[in-house]
């Protein structure tokens, strides 16, 4: 079939393809575990589902501005002056239909064919694809000292005539690793010295445990005028628990601001009004369930990390946010799509493979579920690998054996 070149050169989501086969064996009445997840499984604001209800009953559901309407922008604008210290303009503010369409308009805004754009490994599984999407290359880029936290010059060594921007995201999918305010400072600096765009992906901003605060890009910033190019990503999905609601946002000088609108509007015309009045209801609403959330995750983060530290031959950086630990079974398996197919075969355990994060022989597990699922799940993984265990596990009434060593 003559498809695209560039469609020939996109894979498949593997997450999404994992959610599918998750669903398909929980169907079948399976006992599956999903340690893959990547949304909060708490309920979305009330004030989000009331506005969003309000709206639908008006009757009147019509075309939206393609870049988002006034009551979002404002919600978005206080936002960002509440958390980043930052007065911003309606025409600094682009909402998107996620936070996924806000980063992939971004791209579409600043790269030509050719073009590179660096960001640090593991990351988060999109990056690539939606950097190939536009014709342009992906340079990720492995911290040399083998930790999660690049340095300034693991960054800066990779930088080239064709390098047109770089992504950093912290919290950090997948490792949950927060990057320090120095690394943070630096990258800003170093892309206005060096006039390159600084996408800095927020998503899981508020997300964070231990008392710790993330970084605030801005601060550092010395050029705030027209001619910045940070493109702040925030939204709703993962600190409101509102995934399904697609509606993330940029912050940018006015300029790419205007042209992502002008790409955003070419394509879907916009999110859904009734979606930007959920967001609406929700950033202008009660702000307990954040709080709440994060209080939750960091629980499951401590349940999941001591688990972890009891296996023997797992090492696992302790995350500072959002709810996925990347921890290391190389000891085990160094092929991470073998060894999670293995446990999903096995005993029944959705983990995400490394790989797909630019990491081989790590597996990526989700504390969002609760804390049964964390239990019974990191559970299982300990018997299916651990040679010295019983040869016999019960998953409810139904008794699995050990069939390999
Ligand atoms: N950035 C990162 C790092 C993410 O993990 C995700 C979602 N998994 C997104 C962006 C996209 O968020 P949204 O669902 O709002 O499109």
């Amino acid at each position: 079939m003559s498809l695209s070149l560039i469609a020939k050169s996109i894979k498949p989501s593997p997450t999404l393809k994992l959610n599918e086969k998750f669903s398909i064996l929980k169907e079948k009445g399976e006992p599956v575990i999903h340690l893959g997840g990547g949304e909060p499984k708490s309920k979305a604001p009330i004030d989000a589902m009331l506005s969003a209800i309000a709206h639908i009953n008006t009757g009147e559901v019509r075309y939206a501005p393609a870049d988002g309407i006034p009551a979002l922008k404002q919600a978005i604008i206080r936002y960002t002056e509440e958390f980043y210290e930052r007065k911003v303009k309606p025409e600094n503010v682009i909402a998107s239909s996620g936070a996924k369409q806000a980063i992939m308009v971004a791209l579409q805004a600043i790269l030509n064919p050719q073009e590179e754009v660096i960001f640090p490994a593991p990351y988060w599984v999109s990056y690539p694809d939606m950097i190939r999407l536009i014709g342009a290359l992906p340079v990720p880029v492995l911290p040399e000292d083998g930790s999660f936290y690049p340095s300034i010059k693991d960054i800066t060594d990779r930088v080239g005539s064709y390098t047109k921007a770089i992504i950093i995201n912290s919290p950090n999918n997948p490792t949950g690793v927060m990057y320090s305010e120095d690394f943070i400072a630096e990258v800003v600096e170093f892309c206005e010295k060096k006039d390159i765009w600084l996408i800095m992906d927020d998503i899981y901003h508020r997300l964070v445990f231990d008392g710790k605060k993330p970084a605030n890009c801005y601060k550092y910033a010395k050029k705030l005028d027209d001619s910045s190019k940070i493109i702040l990503i925030n939204g709703v999905s993962k600190q409101y628990a509102m995934t399904g609601y697609r509606i993330g946002w940029a912050i940018g000088n006015r300029k790419v601001i205007e042209a992502m609108s002008n790409i955003q509007g070419h394509q879907t015309s916009g999110p859904s009004i009734i979606l930007q009045k959920a967001a609406v209801g929700a950033l202008n609403g009660i702000q307990s369930s954040i709080e709440s959330l994060r209080t939750t995750l960091e629980n499951n983060r401590n349940v999941m990390i001591s688990l972890l530290k009891s296996f023997n031959g797992v090492r696992v950086t302790k995350p500072d946010g959002t709810f996925y630990c990347f921890a290391d079974f190389s000891a085990y398996e160094k092929d991470s799509n073998k060894l999670s197919e293995f446990l999903i075969d096995k005993v029944q355990v959705l983990t995400v493979p490394g790989k797909e994060f630019g990491l081989d022989g790590y597996l990526r597990l989700s504390y969002c579920g609760t804390i049964k699922d964390i239990q019974e799940g990191i559970e299982r993984i300990k018997w299916a690998l651990d040679p010295n265990s019983p040869n016999e596990l019960y998953i409810g009434d139904r008794k699995l054996v050990r069939d390999w060593s």
